[in-house]
């Protein structure tokens, strides 16, 4: 998912970007309102945050002039001051969601996520989402809830394989095949060593439980697994 942020303030931009960053996103940040209407106009973004104050040209006239332009890319603009006059002249150019600074990051993730997940697909298909994990495939990078998970090599080609088949439930022997290279000898509990290990790293310490053992079959990645299993 690529995200522009448009904010002239340094230290809120920076922030912006490190931390959408941690958080799985390509983010391309504009330090006034000019490149960011540049930007904006000129490549393709799944989300723009824009903030309303701006030295050269205002966040109102960008938006004003990105719709105008039908680009309809969603856009979270920020604002200083926490009027009802500015929220809905935002609303009303086409603004689709709005924050009042100073804010949580969390807040502002929590917001950008509910707006990706209204608009269209990711043009991304190299990353992979399941909930809040995200699994970034070229640069081989886990993130849970904004926090960067350290894996081993093999421990992300398991997390890779059940991401990839997420709600399937998957057996043993494929495992071993696929991550091992290797037939499964049903003496050796080299996958559920490794399950258990990746468990301690990405489940452990978040909710939902993302990785499931079902019972006799095998082992699954899901978000929404329910009672059935464990
Ligand atoms: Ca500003």
């Amino acid at each position: 998912m690529r995200l522009l942020v448009v904010e002239d303030e340094a230290k809120t931009g920076d922030y912006l970007q490190q931390g959408l960053t941690e958080a799985g996103f390509l983010v391309a940040l504009a330090r006034n309102g000019l490149d960011g209407h540049h930007l904006a106009m000129t490549e393709s973004f799944d989300l723009i945050i824009l903030d309303v104050m701006l030295p050269d040209i205002d966040g109102w006239r960008i938006l004003q002039s990105l719709r105008e332009a039908q680009c309809q890319t969603p856009v979270l603009f920020l604002t200083a001051r926490d009027s009802v006059d500015d929220r809905v002249k935002g609303l009303e150019l086409g603004a689709d969601d709005y924050l009042v600074k100073p804010f949580a990051f969390a807040e502002l993730l929590a917001r950008v996520r509910t707006l990706l997940r209204r608009g269209v697909q990711p043009a991304q298909s190299d990353l992979i989402r399941i909930a809040d994990l995200t699994l970034d495939l070229p640069r081989r990078r886990v993130i849970r809830a904004g926090r960067k998970i350290n894996l081993s090599p093999k421990e992300f080609s398991l997390l890779e394989l059940l991401a990839r088949r997420q709600g399937e439930v998957l057996p043993r022997s494929l495992i071993a095949s696929q991550v091992w290279d290797m037939n499964f000898d049903s003496d050796t509990n080299v996958i559920d060593v490794a399950i258990r290990r990746l468990r301690a790293k990405i489940d452990d310490h978040f909710d939902p439980r993302l990785i499931h053992t079902v019972r006799g079959m095998g082992y699954k990645l899901d978000a929404d697994a329910g009672d059935e299993t464990h």
